[in-house]
């Protein structure tokens, strides 16, 4: 709360101001921007992001419940269901995880033995370990970086850099073979409490790919590195069962007889962390609030007299926390062909005004920016309601491949995240609550995004990448589906 209190006087003179400049009343005057509220975004999300939810985890009932909620949203709104089950499309997993009640860590070192909590540790291995008083081998990160043979088939521990990037660069190159890889790592004291994973086809992520447990605890780590310690460890092996996962999806068809077998696509993602050591992660900014603005957008449009030209496909994926695995799902099985498909405004962390670089009032931001003609749209339509689009000097470009967006990218299909704030205090926290969300501001958001995203459906003429370096592969994938 304290943030909120902080930011909320410069964010109403701002608005103040804006509003002024752009004539009284400029919000409401045309039909889609006056029945878009805020009211009513912060009723949703209130519901989205209450405990009850349990933080919407993948898989989790929590996400079912909000999967069941933004369909009752979309049947209410008239939408047209898409997927395989009414508004579902539904997908089959494996999911894996383990019994942390077997979890053991024990150090014993100068006649004593320290005991490590489950929470106090990272798992990146998938398999079962079981060591007991294996010898440890201790080394400096740059020695161990140029000798890496030299703890071939031992335990291995390393004390983390201060520049966990680079030292995440290192591990990538490390060609050592140890038994086993314990990182200490003293910035923090719980590990992230995830202990189940979707089984994915394919090699295992290069950071899954060493066996290695990042440790936590303070007092182990110090009796580890001391010399002479031994460890003893049980990691109790994943148990597999089946999941259906649900991406849910809805269209509201366009008029013209040609253009309606062309699709528009508003995204975002539903799911968020979950449940961790016990606190629930409710995911209001991230991404409960793209995900009502979907909803409170698709009622809009859908609520007008006349219908847009191109379809318009309202959609909410499962799995983005777990790396994109419900839209990248998605764009392996398109409802919609892909050829077809014109355009996604991907909608992520659009409530919380409390940028961590300033409070930002009145304004979003675009990922991958110059790379298509959707910024320009997305502009025109900002000026009707009083909203800037703009672009991060630094985050348009980073963050292009970090959300949903980019599994259509992927694919060809002009496709961005549209966000106020990158960064703002609680991301990824336990305190990410709908109560710090700035609802009037969102609402104007909204607005921009819906009088854009009509834009696009009513233009004869579709989005298009721009010949930009960056740009380039997204380019070439398009020029391949026509
Ligand atoms: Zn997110």
């Amino acid at each position: 709360m304290r943030f909120r209190a902080a930011s909320l006087p410069a964010a109403a003179a701002v608005s103040i101001v804006l509003l002024a400049s752009n004539g009284a009343g400029a919000q409401s005057a045309d039909p889609v921007s006056a029945r878009i509220s805020a009211q009513s975004l912060r009723g949703h999300l209130s519901f989205l992001a209450s405990d009850l939810l349990e933080g919407r985890a993948t898989p989790s009932r929590g996400q079912d419940l909000a999967a069941e909620y933004i369909a009752a949203q979309f049947r209410r709104a008239g939408l047209e269901p898409a997927g395989n089950d009414g508004y579902f499309q539904v997908s089959d997993w494996k999911y894996a995880e383990r019994d942390m009640s077997q979890f053991a860590f024990t150090v014993q070192a100068g006649g004593k033995t320290l005991s490590v909590p489950a929470s106090a540790v990272d798992l990146r291995v998938r398999e079962a370990v079981s060591l007991k008083d294996a010898a440890v081998v201790t080394m400096p990160w740059l020695e161990a970086m140029k000798d890496a043979a030299r703890a071939d088939g031992k335990l291995l521990v390393l004390s983390m850099p201060a520049d966990r990037r680079a030292a995440y660069e290192d591990l990538r190159k490390f060609t050592g073979k140890p038994a086993l890889l314990v990182l200490v790592d003293g910035s923090r004291t719980q590990g992230s409490a995830a202990n189940g994973w979707l089984v994915e086809e394919g090699p295992p992520r290069p950071r899954d790919a060493m066996r290695s447990v990042v440790l936590y605890d303070a007092p182990a780590a110090a009796a580890l590195s001391a010399g002479n310690a031994t460890v003893t460890l049980n990691v109790p092996g994943p148990v597999e069962r089946a999941v259906k996962l649900r991406n849910v999806v809805g269209v509201l068809r366009g008029s013209d007889p040609k253009l309606k077998d062309t699709y528009v696509m508003l995204t975002s993602h539903y799911d968020h962390l979950g449940i961790r050591n016990g606190d629930i992660y409710n995911g209001a900014n991230d991404d409960g609030s793209g995900t009502v603005s979907v909803i409170e957008i698709a009622s809009s449009l859908a609520a007008q007299k006349t219908r847009p030209r191109r379809s318009i496909v309202f959609m909410t994926f499962f799995g983005e926390e777990l790396g994109l695995v419900g839209s990248r799902y998605y764009g392996k099985h398109p409802v919609f062909p892909i050829k077809d498909t014109v355009a996604d405004i991907n909608l992520e962390q659009i409530g919380r005004t409390d940028d961590s670089e300033g409070a930002r009032v009145n304004a979003a931001n675009l990922t991958g920016f110059d790379y298509t003609s959707i910024s320009a749209t997305l502009q025109r339509a900002g000026k009707k309601v009083g909203v800037k689009l703009v672009k991060h000097p630094v985050n348009s470009d980073r963050y292009f491949a970090q959300s949903d967006n980019q599994s259509l990218a992927d694919a060809g299909v002009p496709a961005h995240t549209l966000s106020v704030a990158y960064e703002f205090p609680d991301y990824h926290g336990k305190d990410d609550d709908w109560d710090k969300i700035d609802y009037e501001n969102m609402a104007r958001i909204d607005r921009m995004v819906a009088l854009g995203l009509l834009d696009i459906a009513n233009s004869g003429k579709a989005p298009a990448w721009s010949a930009v370096p960056n740009a380039a592969k997204y380019l070439e994938a398009a020029k391949k589906l026509k």
